[in-house]
């Protein structure tokens, strides 16, 4: 139901968290934090219930690194539960993603993973998306930013939707339909959510993003917002 991300110099995880606190007032059943720590390494902490679930679970644990993404979720396909919470990491370990909305025709493109030899670790319908854009990067080599846009074309439903790679740590894409996704842009880092109230005390200039978009937040790059055709977008 909420969604948070942050790319930069700073640690993220505590801009996370207090993030996820902000947007606590929509609801939310289940909560979790993915990170790419200064080794390339991937943590996720998951948690069913409130944000200070998830900050118990994740304490004493390795919460470092200056990119991450976390989620408030309220489950539409699946139980709250800890496996189902989000984010969600693809088969090959490299890829996690956190999603808000429904991807209608999820069943159909299980099948079709599975059939590819994916097996999958939650019953949410949002699982395919991360399993999907993991297949078709590995399948077809081409880049994180094709993979999402080539999927997203397969998909039908409502998204928000955020995705790190541990191989290109200085990288978050982010994209929505019919879902609202927020980004802010500060100095040499970057910010989303789902609404602004988690961005505003860091920075003032706040980029709406349209139905359609795709948002490439890189350390050292101004901020790329491309359709699916990958057009550039005013
Ligand atoms: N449909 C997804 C799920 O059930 C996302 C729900 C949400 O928007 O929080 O996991």
């Amino acid at each position: 139901c909420g969604i948070v991300g942050y790319i930069g110099k700073r640690q993220a995880y505590p801009i996370l968290i207090k993030g996820l606190k902000r947007l606590e007032y929509r609801g939310y059943d289940s909560a979790g934090v993915g990170l790419i720590n200064g080794s390339n390494q991937l943590n996720i902490y998951k948690a069913k219930g409130k944000v200070l679930n998830l900050e118990e679970t994740a304490a004493q644990k390795d919460v470092s690194g200056c990119i991450g993404i976390a989620h408030t979720r309220w489950a539409t396909h699946g139980e709250p539960c800890q496996a189902n919470a989000h984010p969600h990491v693809s088969q090959s370990g490299n890829l996690a993603l956190v999603h808000n909305g429904i991807i209608e025709n999820y069943a159909s493109l299980r099948d079709q993973l599975k059939e590819k030899g994916y097996t999958f670790q939650s019953s949410t319908d949002t699982e395919v998306l991360v399993q999907l854009i993991d297949y078709l990067q590995n399948s077809y080599q081409i880049d994180l930013l094709e993979a999402v846009q080539v999927a997203l074309h397969r998909v039908i439903g409502a998204y928000a939707i955020a995705i790190i790679d541990k191989r290109t740590p200085g990288r978050i894409i982010a994209a929505r339909k019919s879902s609202p996704l927020v980004i802010g842009v500060g100095n040499d880092e970057f910010f989303l959510a789902s609404d602004a109230t988690p961005i505003v005390e860091y920075t003032n200039q706040v980029v709406y993003l349209q139905d359609g978009d795709i948002a490439v937040l890189e350390t050292g790059k101004p901020l790329k917002v491309v359709n699916l055709e990958n057009e550039l977008q005013p």
